[in-house]
């Protein structure tokens, strides 16, 4: 018996009964994308991400599938076009497949694209239910390739089940992109032969600098290696030529002619990229934080549970728009100071 069954055989949310206005932000900027958190929990601890004893939430806490069904489907009735399944890691969580298959019931019915960030542990046991869910491009972040150093920054010894994994998503007909966070001292000498392996394997890369989200243990100075750095000794190695490739993200990419394939920057901290900003994150626990930099937020679990869900959604949806802030405000300057953000991004989604 699982949590969620066809939504078309069960009582959902009716927000789409009339066409419902966008949702447009105060600086203009039309929202299309989500990127929902399906669980704050994770098999594996990266050191950038969570520390070793991370507490996580009770369940109680976290949306039922059916809410989570409802509020993507509320988000799409608003002109939402993608949707990324996030978290913590998604796949993990029990019955999550329900979930892909009733949201894939909407793509060509307002979704245009499905899509999903893992770690890939468990990747090959739903590749396949994935692809027929009606999802077709999946990142997986993978840092590096070198089994030890991969236990070392996950504190988990899952590389193998990682790789199969990414070759599972390939044979079942999914897209792999990589992406890759550049931790100074740790993987930034076996970059390029990540970044070589996967465009061997068809796959592009995005690199990302490292953010400043909540308590990690370790100091996120000594953690930071600004991208344009990588993207100078990548240089040296290679002929990268500027890309017009664009995602609608934060991410900017390079041609590298060697390879044959396409690589991804996200640098929050060396270039700002909110002008252009399209998209709003609900955490587990159904929180909408507009800017995953920022401490906006506006509880939809509260209107989903609430007496009246359709107004009280609409409302906060209609909040959202106006407190989504400008621009994020991390800082990775202040030796010692304090995470600019308490919340780690497992909780937010990445
Ligand atoms: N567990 C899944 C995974 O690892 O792909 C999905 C959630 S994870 C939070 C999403 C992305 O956030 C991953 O690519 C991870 O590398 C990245 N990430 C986590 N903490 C980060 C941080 N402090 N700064 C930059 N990226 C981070
Ligand atoms: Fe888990 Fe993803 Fe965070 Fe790593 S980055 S600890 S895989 S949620």
């Amino acid at each position: 018996m699982t949590e969620l069954g066809d939504p078309r055989e069960r009582d959902t949310l009716d927000l789409s009964g009339e066409k419902l206005a966008p949702l447009v932000d105060t600086f203009s900027r039309r929202i299309s994308y989500l990127r929902l958190s399906v669980t704050d929990r994770c098999d594996l601890r990266c050191t950038y991400c969570m520390p070793e004893r991370m507490t996580f939430l009770p369940k109680s806490e976290v949306l039922t599938l059916e809410e989570l069904y409802d509020l993507a489907s509320g988000f799409i009735d608003r002109g939402v076009t993608k949707i990324r399944i996030t978290g913590g890691e998604p796949l993990v969580r029990r019955d999550i497949i329900d979930l892909f298959r009733a949201l894939g019931r909407k793509l060509g019915d307002g979704l245009e694209e499905l899509t999903l960030t893992t770690n890939a542990t468990q990747l090959s046991s739903h590749a396949d239910d994935l692809f027929k869910a009606g999802v077709r491009r999946v990142n997986v972040s993978l840092d590096t390739l070198d089994p030890e150093l991969f236990a070392k920054l996950t504190r988990r010894d899952a590389l193998g089940r990682v790789l199969d994994g990414i070759k599972a998503a390939k044979e079942a007909g999914l897209m792999v992109k990589l992406n890759a966070v550049a931790l100074r001292g740790a993987n930034e000498e076996g970059l390029p032969e990540l970044i070589e392996w996967a465009h061997g394997q068809g796959h592009d890369v995005t690199l990302i600098e490292v953010m400043p989200l909540g308590d990690v243990e370790e100091e996120r100075l000594d953690q930071y290696l600004p991208l344009d750095t990588v993207r100078a000794r990548l240089k040296e190695r290679w002929t990268l030529t500027d890309s017009p490739a664009s995602t609608g993200g934060p991410a900017r990419y390079v041609d590298i002619a060697q390879t044959g394939g396409r690589l991804g920057f996200i640098t929050p901290h060396t270039h700002n990229f909110c002008d252009g900003c399209n998209r709003i994150r609900v955490t587990a626990t159904g929180q909408l934080y507009p800017c995953l930099g920022g401490g906006e937020r506006v509880d939809l679990r509260a209107a989903l549970r609430s007496e009246a869900p359709q107004e009280q959604l609409a409302r906060a949806f209609d909040q959202a728009m106006l407190i989504k802030p400008e621009r994020h405000h991390f800082r990775m300057d202040e030796r010692g100071a304090d995470p600019a953000l308490a919340r780690h991004m497992s909780m937010t989604g990445g």
